[in-house]
């Protein structure tokens, strides 16, 4: 079971949530209303019920509505109620991918609350949002994604502001809707499907496939979707994968011993990223490339994840160890990190000592002088040996 959970005109939402005293009223966000190009960026539902509308000029809003509220937009606000309202999310289910700052999909499968039925945890997410956030959250549930994101945008006509659909409720809610309605179809592609006479979902559903040749292998998929025969699929894990650096080298380095100063430093540099960022690594690649532009990659897990510049390094000189001698001379080393996690998501070290503790404050201080007086002012022991510059930056691709 997939919920996808979406806030209520949220910049206009984030104003009031702030402001009490802006509750209930019609509020529009937008620039300067006495600047003409000004449009509304978000209208309230109260502002809305005047039928004032995104992106209409601010002065025609104001026409509409002469008692209307204007706030300028926030993005600092937007994003620290985002913060709290995923992480409020992330209570529920550990699977959260957010699609904007407003917007997110829930795996609820196998979530302890789904026993008491779908919508009853779809109330209890939704109450729970406002009680932490003052945030209205519009909520739709079903088996798959993209019945879920339809869902959630009939959701939000409905006063509960949930709606759950089943495939066999397709035909009756979901296609009367034009193919403009539709998940994932741009303006483009609507405008092609209503050239060929398809102008609701259900049109699409109920079309011979032979008439979507045209769209290619998007043809039968759109079909398909609108038939409730696939449900479509989460969009990719946002964040990053991995996190890398590397260094070209002025001229060739001959051997291991040189190459180590740069190796140190890089993993330095990595392990900064991965604090700065809040992620911590599993498993550790190192690159080189020799002077024949011939790549020799080795990759091996941590013992335990970490961002210690010390735990990637030990890591690092291993790999560097099983690197055959035809990898060098060496023009290139790259340090990437591998299986991020944000921090504080992963099980804590079985063993946690005091020294280990001790060391992570030790880093947080080093990460915080760099921060404030600059890279260079905290460097790693050994990676100040004699070493060559890198090339011109217009040399480094390789
Ligand atoms: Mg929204």
């Amino acid at each position: 079971m997939f919920a996808l959970v979406d806030v209520n005109a949220m910049f206009a939402s984030c104003a009031a949530a702030e402001e009490p005293s802006l509750r209930g009223l019609p509020l529009v966000v937008a620039g300067d209303p006495s600047d003409r190009r000004s449009i509304v960026l978000t209208a309230s539902y109260e502002a809305r019920a005047y039928g004032v509308r995104t992106a209409m000029p601010v002065r025609e809003a104001m026409r509409l509505c002469p008692d209307v509220r204007i706030v300028p937009p926030d993005r600092q606000l937007y994003e620290r109620y985002s913060r709290h309202l995923f992480a409020t999310l992330e209570a529920f289910t550990p699977i959260v991918r957010p699609v904007s700052i407003d917007e997110g999909y829930l795996d609820l499968t196998g979530c302890p609350g789904l026993q008491a039925g779908p919508v009853a945890l779809a109330a209890e997410i939704r109450r729970t949002v406002f009680e932490r956030t003052a945030l209205y959250v519009s909520i739709g549930l079903a088996e798959g994604p993209w019945l879920a994101k339809m869902a959630a945008d009939l959701a939000k006509k409905r006063s509960d502001g949930i709606l759950l659909l089943c495939p066999e409720d397709m035909p009756q809610a979901v296609w009367p809707l034009s193919v403009d309605a539709f998940h994932g179809i741009g303006p483009k592609t609507a405008a092609k499907l209503r050239g060929l006479g398809i102008r609701t979902i259900g049109d699409l559903a109920t079309t011979d496939p032979a008439r979507l040749r045209s769209f290619g292998v998007q043809g039968p998929r759109m079909r398909r979707l609108a038939r409730g025969e696939e449900q479509g699929s989460l969009p990719e894990e946002s964040g990053p994968l991995s996190l890398s650096h590397e260094e070209t080298f002025a001229r060739d380095v001959r051997d291991q011993e040189e190459l180590h100063p740069a190796l140190v430093a890089l993993c330095d540099r990595v392990a900064e990223r991965l604090r700065r960022e809040g992620f911590v690594a599993q498993s550790l690649g190192l690159r080189l490339r020799n002077k024949d532009f011939r790549d020799f990659s080795r990759q091996g897990p941590l013992p335990a994840p970490s961002t210690r510049a010390e735990d990637l390094r030990r890591a690092a000189e291993s790999l560097l160890g099983r690197m055959p001698a035809t990898a060098f001379p060496c023009r290139l080393i790259g340090v990437t990190a591998h299986g991020l996690t944000k921090a504080g998501a992963t099980a804590p070290e079985l063993f946690p000592d005091d020294l280990a503790e001790r060391r992570d404050r030790l880093w947080q201080a080093v990460s915080a002088v760099r921060e404030r007086f600059g890279p260079d002012a905290v460097k790693p022991l050994g990676a100040e040996a004699t070493r060559p510059s890198r090339r011109p930056s217009g040399q480094s691709k390789g």
